[in-house]
């Protein structure tokens, strides 16, 4: 493999990566070269992740915590980087979302909406990036969404915390490019994992998509792994505060 889109030798964090876009994020690392840290809110969903890529023959480690406790997450990177190694790599790609309207949305659904897509985004880069600034070297990359740039019906909350991701992308950015430290986001369009399972079942949604989507199809989860591949690689080393769409180009169509 080229080496700029090696990952030989580098360790990477995945948040939320026990199952769906966390998961083939971890796995398409993993084939890229790189030792995975699969994390998920439970020790049982975290080991079963990383067994699957070790009996696929990667280097993979299992690390449960809730990306949104402060105490918790900076005991896991303490945890890391003093039993597995220094983390080279962080994806923040736990999420959640909630579907309600605007006007009925429970303040309870919010609170937890924003403190998993936003809150702990600022909690995990802020211990690993600590860290990547002794080294002075280190790759932050941030799940975002559509919704970082576009408003839906019903999920107002989630496109604000998904908004937010893209401010902290580029504040992040302004804040470590000089300890060369690359912050970069991706930004999925639409995907089926079971976070969509909902819209994918609904043929007049997919009737929607593949009218308001000029590849007129889903996504494929796998078809993330490129970007990730190259915002966390050598690649990327001068690319700094962008949000990468892959969405088959739904932001620039009307
Ligand atoms: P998913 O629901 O399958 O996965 C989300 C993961 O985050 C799960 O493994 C879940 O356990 C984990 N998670 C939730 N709360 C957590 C917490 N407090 N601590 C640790 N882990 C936690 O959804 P997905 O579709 O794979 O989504 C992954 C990311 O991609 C999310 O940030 C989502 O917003 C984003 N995204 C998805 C799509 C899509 O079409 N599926 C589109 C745009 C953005």
């Amino acid at each position: 493999m080229s080496i700029l889109f090696s990952l030989h030798n580098k360790r990477v964090l995945i948040t939320g990566s026990g199952r769906g876009i966390g998961f083939l994020l971890a796995k398409g690392l993993a084939e890229a070269g790189a030792e995975v840290i699969i994390n998920a809110t439970t020790e049982a969903g975290a080991q079963h992740a990383a067994a699957q890529l070790t009996e696929l023959g990667h280097k993979a480690h299992a690390m449960a915590f809730d990306v949104t406790q402060s105490a918790a997450v900076n005991a896991a990177i303490e945890q890391i980087e003093s039993q597995i190694g220094a983390i080279d790599v962080l994806v923040n790609n736990a999420g959640i979302q909630r579907r309600r309207p605007f006007l009925e949305f429970p303040e309870q659904d919010w609170n937890e909406v924003i403190a998993v897509n936003q809150t702990a985004v600022f909690l995990v880069s802020q211990a690993v990036a600590r860290k990547m600034v002794s080294r002075q070297r280190g790759k932050i990359i941030n799940i975002g969404s559509m919704q970082s740039e576009l408003g839906r019906d019903t999920i107002t909350p989630y496109a604000a915390s998904k908004g937010a991701v893209t401010m902290l992308t580029r504040g992040m950015c302004v804040e470590l490019a000089r300890h060369n430290i690359q912050v970069n986001g991706i930004a999925p369009g639409y995907f089926k994992t079971e976070m969509t399972q909902a819209l994918a079942d609904d043929e007049a949604f997919t009737g929607w998509l593949t009218k308001r989507t000029p590849a007129a199809r889903w996504g494929n989860p796998e078809e993330l792994i490129g970007a990730a591949v190259f915002l966390s690689t050598k690649a990327s080393d001068f690319v700094n505060g962008h949000l990468l769409f892959v969405d088959g180009g739904m932001r620039v169509a009307v």
